[in-house]
């Protein structure tokens, strides 16, 4: 261990420009924007791999316009940064900050031209999705990890794996942090940032202990969708830097992961966009029991109280198509038991085990509310997108919440400072992505996380490189 006084190494044992923690959206945005601002970056990254959450992330990203004006080509109707922005409060119970939602929506546009720049593809189609009330989920047809690595990467950042940040170094609880401990392939090393630091270490999803202490209701008994190493260990080193936390409670269940693994396969994710289209969600006894076009907060809730595990995605070929699903991929999908097909109603009600006239009658009630454009049931707003499931093949898709996504992290403004206790920002810390909270307030909408992660990243990836 190198000479310190106050907690800080007076000899380190490397320097660079800008520290980043964590090699997923958030972390490789803010590398390469801190590169395009003429620092040195260097991300560090626990794992073996790369990526984080961001790496098996759907490629959903929520705007309400883009270069690509998917929109106007789609004949999909009105949208604004405003009407994103209302939807962003109404999803996260009015506890968003209103400063950082804004900037999220007004910038995630010119966040998805970043992406396109840097060479991702999107896919011709512009879903609906819960909470939202436009369609603005674009889609995207490639890994979008892997593009901001790319990104990353050739503009001259380094990354390293296998090295854990285990504290951060500040100057005192009022000077600036000035570079991290880590843990390099298990050798003890520090490295100063002469710079800034930049946190952008994901959620806690998978840290059962830090979740229970926090939301006692969101414990072990649920499956999770993220990847091993969202645990919030730097959400403690941060506090311990005099760092200010919020919202650590709002934990999000995913409604519509596989049941068994609690995963987001390529069919939960179609079962997750698919009412947009049409498609309804009934319980075991083939009733609706929800807004299906609800945030996940409330779909979720609905789910735990509708009566047994699992609840089904009851759509038709036609809704597969619009989803953009190949047929062989749907084959597949039947072949291996993840979804049922059948050419009947009554015959899809046999397969699952659930009572034939009542799924029949909640189709032909459903077709009937979007034939009269209202949802007297459960208040859907009907859209001209919606088809009715009028005609075969029918398909189920099981579904069950698994814990997906924390709201709660670390305070920032809007320039992505870390705010400490006292509510002031400190000095050359910088955070972005999941590891923050304020953006999604009690529920994120679906979308808005890898926008957050490019648009706050860059942020923070900016201001960092100007020290
Ligand atoms: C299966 C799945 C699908 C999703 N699909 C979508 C979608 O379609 N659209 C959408 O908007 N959102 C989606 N989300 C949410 C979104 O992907 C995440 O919120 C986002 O990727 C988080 O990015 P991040 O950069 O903040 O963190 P991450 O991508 O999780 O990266 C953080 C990295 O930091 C590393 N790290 C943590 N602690 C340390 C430490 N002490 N030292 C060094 N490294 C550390 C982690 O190992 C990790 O690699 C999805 C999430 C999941 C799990």
């Amino acid at each position: 261990m190198a000479h310190q006084k106050n907690g800080v190494p007076l000899l380190w044992d490397e320097t660079t420009d800008v520290i980043v923690i964590g090699s997923g959206f958030a972390g490789l945005a803010a590398a390469a924007e801190a590169r395009e601002n003429g620092a040195a970056a260097l991300i560090l990254e626990k794992m073996p791999y790369f990526g984080g959450n961001s790496k098996i992330a759907g490629g959903g990203y929520c705007c309400w316009d883009s270069g690509l004006k998917l929109r106007e080509k789609l004949g999909l109707g009105e949208d604004s940064w405003q009407l994103h922005m209302a939807d962003t409060l109404r999803g996260g119970g009015y506890f968003n900050d209103p400063a950082l939602v804004e900037v999220l929506v007004r910038e995630a546009p010119s966040g998805l031209d970043w992406l396109i720049g840097a060479g991702a593809v999107f896919r011709q189609m512009l879903h609906r999705i819960g909470g939202h009330s436009a369609n603005r989920s674009h889609h995207a047809a490639c890994n979008l990890a892997d593009v901001v690595k790319r990104k990353a990467l050739s503009s001259g950042a380094e990354l390293r794996l296998n090295t854990a940040v285990t504290a951060l170094c500040r100057d005192g609880m009022a000077g600036p942090v000035t570079g991290v401990r880590v843990s390099e392939n298990g050798a003890k090393k520090t490295i100063a940032a002469r710079r800034g630091v930049v946190i952008a270490s994901g959620g806690y999803g998978r840290d059962v202990a830090m979740r229970t202490a926090y939301q006692p209701a969101a414990g072990a008994s649920y499956n999770c969708t993220n990847h091993k190493g969202a645990t919030g260990e730097m959400i403690t080193c941060a506090r311990a830097a005099g760092a200010d936390v919020l919202h650590m409670e709002f934990i999000q269940l995913f409604p519509s992961a596989e049941p068994k693994n609690g995963g987001l396969d390529k069919f939960a994710l179609d079962a997750y966009a698919s009412p947009g289209y049409g498609a309804i969600y009934v319980n075991n006894t083939g009733r609706r029991f929800v807004n299906e076009l609800s945030g996940r907060d409330v779909v979720s809730d609905a789910q735990i109280k509708a009566g047994g595990k699992p609840t089904y995605a009851i759509l038709n070929g036609a809704v597969f198509e619009k989803l953009g699903r190949a047929r062989e991929e749907i084959l597949k999908g039947v072949t291996s038991g993840r979804i049922f097909e059948a050419e009947t109603l009554r015959q899809l009600s046999e397969a699952l085990g659930i009572p034939p006239g009542a799924l029949s009658e909640t189709v032909t009630g459903h077709n009937e509310a979007l034939k009269a454009g209202i949802d007297a049931d459960y208040g859907k707003p009907v859209t001209a997108q919606m088809l009715p499931l009028d005609s075969g093949p029918y398909y189920a898709i099981a579904q069950w919440p698994s814990v997906h996504f924390t709201m709660g992290g670390l305070r920032i403004n809007t320039e992505a400072r870390v705010i400490d206790i006292r509510g002031k920002p400190i000095p050359r810390l910088f955070a972005a992505g999941e590891v923050c909270g304020g953006v999604h307030g009690s529920n994120r909408l679906g979308g808005n996380a890898i926008a957050e992660c490019i648009v706050f990243g860059r942020v923070a990836g900016r201001n960092a490189a100007g020290g």
